[in-house]
């Protein structure tokens, strides 16, 4: 039943592909003269589909659930519009445009050149022959996998201060909600692109696979930046990162404090928190937001911008003002 869907879905989703491409996107490409372009432009319609998939999902189920059991209430949603755009633009593909112009063709050249130098892949269906036989096992682990690397990536973010900069973009959102996951810096996002596609590439992830396992990925953290209450008994809540646990991360002073102190950085599942202990199970709801936005005396009301050209602007003062001070001699704490 369940497989019947899935290959009807992945079925239409691939005819729309095919009539989009051969009806406009193609004729469009040769009069302006990119027939070279054709090939990376049929995958990057795919990208495109799924990712309007993923907005309509969105608006029908976690919408409506913001509205019906919010977690914090809010006299107006003002705040959160800006994240809707940043939804929209990663969603729809405009990085990954950015990602199929820029970096494909240097993901291509560098796939053949490992192959032609013979230089070893990380394959896992060669360290588990037939893995890729089973296409639900190797999603799995294929996300596992991921999600330790995303782990390992997110704690990055924040220990480095520059890194950091770009990611409190992200944590500058004091209002979460199902539209947060989606506000990151595009200089944030083209990096986390491109080094996650060398990994699958490495692992000998299936392109194909490839653009469903950020999909689901992506669904899943935007489910945990929402501002409703969702049950998560049973356990659980330490099988998935709940959005308990993921609000917890962005709450001043207990989930982050910049460059300092951190816990919960699991992007999908929260057993690497528990393994390098950096978990907090405390559910107790507190102000989401960076110190530094607070008013006097705990903060300097520092603002982070409020539309998408001022956030994407101020995170690189912040950068260039940290590195005038690196390169002055101080060390930066925070
Ligand atoms: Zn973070
Ligand atoms: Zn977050």
């Amino acid at each position: 039943m369940i497989p019947d869907i899935l290959q009807g879905v992945l079925n239409g989703i691939g005819s729309v592909q095919t009539m989009l491409f051969t009806d406009v996107v193609q004729p469009a490409l040769y009069h302006f003269g990119f027939m070279d372009y054709d090939e990376d432009a049929y995958d990057a319609i795919y990208w495109v589909l799924v990712g309007a998939l993923q907005i309509l999902f969105m608006y029908a189920l976690l919408r409506p659930l913001e509205a019906w059991r919010p977690a914090e209430p809010w006299s107006d949603r003002k705040a959160t519009r800006v994240d809707i755009l940043y939804t929209w633009i990663t969603k729809l593909g405009l990085f990954n445009l950015v990602f199929f112009v820029l970096l494909q063709p240097a993901f291509d050249r560098l796939q053949s050149s490992m192959v032609l130098h013979g230089i070893p892949t990380i394959e896992l269906d060669a360290m588990w022959p037939g893995l890729t036989d089973r296409p639900l096992v190797s999603f799995f682990l294929y996300l596992i996998v991921l999600d330790f690397a995303g782990y390992w990536y997110h704690r990055w973010q924040h220990r480095f201060g520059v890194w950091w900069e770009l990611h409190a973009v992200h944590h500058s959102q004091r209002q979460m909600s199902l539209w947060t996951d989606d506000r990151n810096h595009a200089l944030d996002t083209l990096i986390q692109s491109a080094f996650f596609a060398a990994l699958a590439l490495l692992i000998g992830v299936e392109p194909s696979q490839y653009v469903w396992l950020v999909a689901f990925s992506n669904l899943l953290q935007s489910v945990q930046h929402i501002n409703a209450h969702l049950p998560f008994r049973f356990g659980l809540r330490r099988l998935l990162v709940s959005p308990a646990f993921h609000r917890r991360h962005h709450a001043i002073g207990y989930g982050h404090e910049g460059t300092h102190y951190g816990c919960n950085f699991g992007v999908l599942f929260p057993w690497w928190d528990m393994l390098f202990k950096t978990a907090s199970w405390n559910e107790a709801p507190e102000s989401t937001g960076i110190r530094d936005q607070l008013q006097a005396p705990a903060g300097t009301q520092r603002c982070y911008g409020e539309g998408w050209w001022s956030q994407q602007y101020l995170a690189f003062m912040r950068i260039a003002q940290r590195m005038g001070h690196l390169g002055r001699g101080n060390v930066v704490k925070n």
